[in-house]
This record gives structure tokens, sequence and C-alpha cells, in this order.
């Protein structure tokens, strides 16, 4: 488990930070098969995409606890408010810069994309015939990924 099967494409993959979601489908053929069969990569994977998640959910987290704060500032105007609320604003704008970096720069709203889809879709399966037959035939389709 402590080695990479094959280290030439596993350099590659790391070199992406194993992310191959942004890669055409014929080319992604070789790397899918690699993660497949080598357990070093998959479980680097999965370590990377629990990274960008994490840091996604800390910048989210963060970007409320700023807003939050300018809030309570607003409301209970305490001394030097306006400062405060200068360094309130000043957390929300970075946190979303943050926010905004993880999300173009790793695959994570993907990822976290395919979850809600996959939860979507079971979900779905779950439903009553006649309430199942209510949503509209093109957004089934899409959530069962048949379009
Ligand atoms: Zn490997």
């Amino acid at each position: 488990m402590a080695k990479c099967s094959d280290p030439v494409i596993g350099k590659i993959l790391a070199g992406w930070r194993y992310d191959i979601s942004g890669l055409a489908p014929e080319m992604r053929g070789d790397y899918e098969a690699h993660l497949a069969e080598c357990q070093f990569c998959r479980s680097r994977q999965k370590l990377n995409r629990g990274i960008d998640i994490g840091l996604w959910v800390m910048a989210s987290g963060s970007m409320f606890v700023f807003f939050l704060a300018y809030g309570v500032i607003r409301y209970f105007q305490p001394h030097h408010a306006f400062w405060l609320e200068v360094g309130a604003l000043g957390g929300f704008l970075l946190s979303m810069l943050l926010w905004l970096l993880v999300a173009v720069s790793t695959p994570a709203p993907l990822v976290v994309k395919d979850a809600a889809m996959l939860g979507a879709r079971v979900g779905l399966e779950k439903l009553p015939e006649e309430i199942r037959d209510r949503i509209p035939e093109d957004l089934r389709l899409k959530i069962s990924g048949q379009s």
C-alpha cells in the first residue's frame, strides 16, 4: 500500500493533485484505470479531495462568522464600531477571496456537485411513485444522469 504501482503515472497524477475531473473523457481512461488499481494513488486522491473540501468548508464558515460579526457590531453599536465593522468586512472579503480561490483551483465544487447528485438520485428512487410522477421529466432525467 505504501508504494505507487506505476511511478510515471503516479507522478503526473500528483502534479495535478490527483484531479482528473477536468480531463477530456478519452484522456481520462488511463488515469482512471490506474486509480482503480493503485491503492496508493487512490488514497492520495481521497486525501487531496478531503483537504480541498475541508478548505472550502472552512472558508464558507469563516465568511459566515465574519458576516455574523458585522451584523452583531451593527446591532449593538459598541465603541469604535466603525473600525470593528471595517475589520469584520475585511475578514469577510478575505474569506470570500479564499472561497473563490478554492472553488476555481480545486475540483471541490465538482466533488460536492457529484455527491449532491448522488444524494438526489437516491432520494428520487425512494420517493413514492405518485410524487415522482409530478417532478418534471427533464429534471428527473437530469438527476438520474440519463441526459
Ligand atoms: Zn499510483
